[in-house]
């Protein structure tokens, strides 16, 4: 069994996107899962309220089910909303059922609105080497607070005529919590998703996308595959719905460059 290397803290990383259907929740759970089956402690935030990455790990997100929106609106920790991830060692879920859709609005008015999340996850220190926290396609407030928890940013980029349009906007947010709310965060990861190799469109986003963002792309490009999109129906990840399809292969190795990538960041060690 291959192993990825663990990272030496936490690393909290925002999947974000507005735009709908890009792979975010895609991106999350089967990254989650392939550093999970290789080593590494992960814990998965859902936070939008259509809970596909609930869905997609297979955990219980029906009405009545601790969930992200009490950790949230009524500060229960996440420990007692984290669910284990049923035959997956090391994974974790905090689930989003359809109560998530009202925080949106109730947020607005309570104390610290933008950093609940943060904290949420900073109480519970040292138990995960990585936190996912799957993102709604907006820019609002439950964005926002994945924006405050997060360290960095993997933004999912659809291999598609419009990728690029929108993206400023969420540049622009991005920019913005760094100066008011989260000095730390940036954005460390692009991944081109849904590639289809037929098309001559799909190597020109390619190109713009690595001009405009360099060596935060990472070499390994998600291909449209069926077997991803079949994956959620049957409650699991591609990753071990089939193992062996190009979806499979290349989602492992974004996350062995998303792991190798995060100890070559220089670190002082004590002698
Ligand atoms: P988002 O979370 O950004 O809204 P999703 O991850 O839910 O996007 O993906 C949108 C749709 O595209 C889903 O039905 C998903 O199964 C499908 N999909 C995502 N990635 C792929 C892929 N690489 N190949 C085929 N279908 C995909
Ligand atoms: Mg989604």
């Amino acid at each position: 069994e291959v192993t990825m290397p663990r990272p030496e803290r936490t690393r909290v990383m925002c999947v974000a996107n507005q735009k709908g259907g890009v792979g975010k929740t895609t991106t999350t759970v089967n990254l989650a899962v392939a550093l999970a089956l290789h080593g590494n402690r992960v814990l998965v935030v859902d936070l939008d309220p259509q809970g596909n990455a609930s869905t997609g790990l297979n955990v219980p997100h029906h009405t009545g089910v601790p969930d992200v929106y009490d950790c949230l609106i009524n500060t229960v920790p996440l420990e007692e909303v984290a669910q284990e991830v049923e035959g997956i060692p090391n994974l974790w879920c905090v689930p989003a059922t359809i109560d998530l859709a009202g925080a949106e609005i109730e947020l607005v008015s309570v104390v610290a609105r933008e950093s609940r999340l943060a904290r949420a996850i900073a109480a519970y220190p040292g138990h995960f080497d990585y936190v996912f926290i799957d993102c709604p396609p907006s820019l609002g407030l439950l964005t926002v607070n994945a924006l405050v928890a997060a360290q960095e940013v993997l933004i999912p980029i659809q291999c598609e005529y419009y990728a690029l349009e929108g993206l400023n906007q969420l540049i622009n947010n991005i920019n913005l919590v760094r100066q008011h709310l989260n000095p730390k965060l940036e954005v460390s990861t692009i991944l081109l998703t849904m590639y289809d190799r037929r098309t001559r469109l799909a190597d020109a986003v390619e190109q713009d996308v690595r001009n405009h963002f360099g060596d935060k792309v990472l070499q390994a490009v998600i291909p449209r595959n069926v077997r991803v999109s079949e994956a959620p129906s049957y409650g699991q990840s591609v990753m071990t719905y089939d193992p062996g399809s190009r979806g499979a292969t290349s989602y492992f190795e974004a996350a062995q460059e998303i792991a190798e990538r995060g100890i070559k960041e220089p670190v002082i060690r004590n002698a």
